[in-house]
């Protein structure tokens, strides 16, 4: 049935979308998410997706994923608080508080519902957020379900955060203080080390979502708290299992009490069903993995640091001018103009590289990009072919100078 006049407003939105030239259509990957596969029938080099360390389809991971199956049966069958808690959900919970070095986890359905049920139910009206202006949606969907004042600080700005702490610091409300640990558009670092530090000095909460982080910066992988060193200055630690862990969920690390109180509180946590026992599985197989391999993630690193610098090379903006510079894996390729950033990204799908536009409202307006992801499991020849084609694709449309 083709849509009624009800909602002839959201025809009017896509039609001003098409207008823009921001409209997408998905994608569809016919085959596994790896280095080289299908979108749409065509081959490609996929420099697009979060999968930084290859484990979403890694033998292992699948391995472990159909023996859970087997033997737990494909779902858990109600929320965690009814009768859905599995065996295996608690030592996911305990392998991933114990790799993160913290007192308890709690894992989430996703990295969105992690954050959003968080922020959202250890704050109340009375409270008072502290955020990057460029933290993630769930954060802040998540500060406006606490219903707490949402205080926005300039983009990894401590001394205005600071400003802000000051403003109210006569407020009885509690204070949290929440950071992205990578940001997810540019690529770069939140300064959770100064902004911990602050929490300390203001007695605000100190909250970090570590998506981008987890597998991919500190030890082995645990997060940006493990790069920064600030083990026991940072309360909520939040990860996604969606990324660089292969498969999906999210977590939150902190003290038994705060995990404890997440489990009585939680909404998404209380009213939506728990991980099938093979997405448990799989995560379990993750973590041993990034103990065991380091190695995944300097390949990550080694292949992160090559295509950066030869994009610079060859002259694109990836960051760093109009727009924070990139400290990590993601490397966005600055365009600017929506249209134009659209039009960049299927002329590289048509030559063979998926790397995805991202335009208005995921970044600010004038700020769209191509973001590029690279993981530890493409090749040399891979990525050197992808540069060519990028710098080809770009010095034909102008954006870049050959
Ligand atoms: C991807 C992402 C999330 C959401 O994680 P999912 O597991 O995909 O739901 C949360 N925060 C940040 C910063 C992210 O990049």
């Amino acid at each position: 049935m083709p849509s009624r006049p009800q909602l002839a407003h959201l025809t009017a939105a896509l039609d001003e979308l098409r207008e823009k030239g921001t409209y997408f259509k998905l994608r569809i990957l016919d085959d596994q998410q790896a280095p080289v596969c299908h979108y749409d029938g065509r081959q490609v080099i996929n420099l697009a997706s979060n999968n930084y360390l290859g484990l979403a389809n890694d033998p292992r991971l699948i391995e472990a994923s159909i023996d859970a199956t087997r033997k737990f049966g494909v779902g858990s069958g109600a929320v965690r608080t009814i009768a859905g808690t599995m065996r295996i959900h608690m030592d996911l919970e305990e392998k991933i508080a114990a790799f993160k070095n913290v007192e308890a986890c709690v894992v989430f359905q996703s990295g969105f519902t992690a954050n959003a049920g968080t922020v959202g139910s250890i704050l109340g009206k009375d409270d008072f957020i502290l955020s990057d202006e460029l933290n993630h949606a769930s954060i802040i969907d998540g500060a406006r379900l606490s219903r707490a004042n949402i205080k926005v600080f300039r983009h990894k700005d401590a001394d205005h955060c600071e400003e802000l702490l000051q403003e109210i610091s006569d407020e009885p409300g509690k204070k949290l203080i929440i950071t992205d640990g990578v940001f997810s558009m540019d690529g770069d670092i939140g300064p959770v080390d100064k902004l911990a530090a602050l929490a300390e000095k203001y007695g605000a909460i100190m909250m970090v979502d570590d998506a981008h982080a987890s597998g991919v910066l500190g030890r082995n992988g645990r997060g940006s708290v493990d790069h920064f060193g600030m083990h026991g200055h940072v309360d909520v630690q939040v990860g996604t299992l969606s990324k660089a862990i292969g498969a999906l969920g999210g977590y939150v690390c902190g003290s038994r009490e705060l995990i404890d109180f997440l489990y009585h509180r939680a909404r998404p946590f209380l009213f939506s069903t728990s991980h099938p026992p093979s997405v448990a599985a799989t995560c379990l197989k993750a973590f041993e993995i990034l103990e065991e391999e380091p190695e995944r993630i300097e390949r990550l690193w080694d292949n992160t640091r090559y295509l950066q610098s030869e994009l610079k090379g060859a002259g694109f903006n990836i960051g760093g001018i109009d727009t924070p510079a990139t400290e990590t894996p993601i490397t966005p390729i600055i365009i600017g103009d929506g249209r134009k950033t659209m039009e960049f990204s299927r002329a590289l799908f048509d030559a063979g590289i998926l790397g995805t536009g991202i335009a208005f409202p995921t970044v600010p307006e004038g700020k769209a990009r191509v973001r590029l992801i690279v993981t530890s499991e493409h090749t040399r020849p891979q990525l050197d072919r992808a540069l060519e084609t990028l710098e080809s694709t770009a010095s034909k449309m102008g954006i870049i100078n050959a």
